[in-house]
């Protein structure tokens, strides 16, 4: 037979439908992968094998009756942000040791609803603290993708790079993410693989563990277009548990997938023509508007005037509310406790030891810049440009356009211990030029593998729509996907 999980997802649920297999073989399969891979990717911080051998047992006897939701049987990974009831929950920080949730998340909840069985949960940058998955307390993810004739190790881009090289390389038939300033979709982009971060109150944010609460979004991370587009039609919908949901009907985003882009208006935003960006990026950008057009979208240069203050309002918009979230951290009631000598002590020394450099570091300006005397100068200041970045989306759709195309990031993988990056943490931030601006503004977007670099290394651009429509992302990502016409499979070295 062939490697049942080299399988798309649809072709699994398809598989598993017409009992070409069963869920307990490809559910196995995986966990076999996971066994062999995992101590070179570390993609997963715990396997729940008990978990899926019993959920796949039950999709078996659903799919023997003819019974079964939408994704039965289809073994997924959870990113570690996401309560699992019963099962290793620590946004991959030490500080929340051991606690496993007495509930489930609305997202995870609604997937096992449809009949997906879980692997395990996905290693992650702690607390969703970065871009390239180094932040994490169980150690950095390693990329599965290896530049031409190198073994150097790369990193998957993050937070969500444990989902990301799990999908990659095989280690799940898909995965739940998160994407505050780009987390879901840097790392699709530095893996090949497909990411959808979709309209801010599309998925409940219920039982995610929260990093900035007007920003964080769930969604998929997927092999292909269709796949994600699945995943999110489970994953999505109104959850009266979350304040900030949206009371809308999910539409059938998998039957978007095909409807191509005729007619469409795509803009291409000049703003996102960065100095010193590799001209292999601009390249590809180029023949995304190609593909486009050949397809019989008509493609407009657009301006969005205040994209160059995206990334510094969201480093005070995003530590802001973190650092009011992360407040709950403090030794009593989850996770890791330090004795002190009394209570303020313990509180010191548990977060002064539960929190890596990161995390502190994003206290730490959070809390500055929402202090008496700064709050005007940063905090509302930042709001304010956030407001004007949403407001030159507004001013594009407005005007016709259906989508924005845009590269997904302004590089491809790099490497573990960038001696660049580590020196300068804004080296790092800039990896989410291009996708803060979607997360400020509340918007879809979607990173497609659309090409190489020279290196041989996947690169990716994103698509950014209308608030909740998302269909017409999987619609123009599907374009791209298929004309780039690329399988993006690394080749296995784990
Ligand atoms: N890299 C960004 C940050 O560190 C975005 C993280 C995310 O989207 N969770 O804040």
């Amino acid at each position: 037979m062939t490697d049942l999980t080299r399988l798309t997802l649809a072709a699994a649920r398809d598989g598993l439908k017409q009992k070409s297999f069963s869920s307990a073989e490809l559910t196995a399969a995986y966990l076999k992968a996971i066994e062999a891979a995992n101590p070179s990717l570390n993609a997963y911080v715990a396997v729940s094998a008990d978990e899926a051998h019993a959920m796949a047992k039950q999709s078996d006897a659903k799919l023997a009756a003819g019974e079964g939701g939408p994704l039965e049987g289809v073994p997924l990974g959870i990113k570690d942000l996401f309560a699992t009831k019963g099962v290793h929950t620590q946004a991959a920080s030490h500080i929340l040791d051991s606690f496993k949730p007495e509930y489930e998340s609305t997202v995870t909840s609604q997937l096992w609803r449809d009949g997906a069985v879980m692997l395990g949960k996905l290693n992650m940058d702690e607390f969703a603290m970065g871009s390239s998955n180094e932040t994490s307390y169980y150690g950095p993810v390693i990329n599965p993708w290896r530049a031409d004739n190198s073994n150097a190790q790369l990193v998957p881009g993050g937070s969500s790079g444990g989902s990301a090289s799990a999908v990659s390389a095989w280690l799940c038939a898909g995965a739940t993410a998160t994407d505050t300033g780009g987390s879901i979709r840097q790392p699709a982009a530095l893996t090949g693989t497909v990411g959808v971060k979709p309209t801010y109150g599309r998925c409940s944010r219920w039982g995610i563990v929260a990093f900035a609460s007007s920003l964080d979004q769930a969604g998929p991370i997927a092999r292909t277009v269709e796949d994600s587009a699945i995943m999110l039609g489970s994953m999505a919908g109104f959850d009266p548990k979350d304040s900030t949901s949206a009371e809308l009907a999910v539409p059938d985003f998998a039957a978007a997938v095909e409807r191509g882009v005729k007619g469409l208006v795509i803009g291409i935003p000049r703003e996102y023509r960065m100095d010193g960006m590799p001209e292999e990026i601009e390249q590809l950008w180029q023949q995304g508007i190609a593909w486009l057009k050949a397809e019989g979208a008509e493609v407009r240069d657009i301006t969005l005037p205040h994209t160059k203050y995206a990334l510094p309002a969201y480093y005070i918009v995003a530590p802001a509310e973190a650092s009011s979230n992360l407040a709950r951290y403090d030794g009593v009631k989850f996770g890791l406790r330090d004795t002190g000598k009394d209570i303020t002590d313990l509180y010191n020394l548990s977060r002064a030891e539960g929190f890596g450099r990161e995390v502190k570091r994003r206290v730490m300006i959070g809390t500055y810049v929402l202090s008496a005397g700064y709050y005007d100068a940063y905090y509302v200041r930042a709001q304010k440009v956030r407001t004007l970045i949403k407001r030159d989306f507004e001013t594009v759709f407005n005007d016709g356009v259906d989508a924005i195309l845009t590269p997904a990031t302004p590089s491809a993988a790099f490497g573990v211990g960038d001696e660049d990056m580590k020196a300068d943490p804004v080296k790092m931030y800039l990896n989410d030029v291009f996708t803060v601006t979607v997360n400020m503004a509340g918007l879809p977007g979607i990173a497609v593998p659309a090409g190489k670099d020279s290196a041989g290394l996947p690169l990716g651009l994103q698509l950014i729509g209308k608030p909740f429509d998302e269909e017409t992302l999987f619609a123009a990502g599907r374009v791209l996907e298929r004309s780039a016409g690329i399988d993006f499979a690394p080749t296995p070295w784990w």
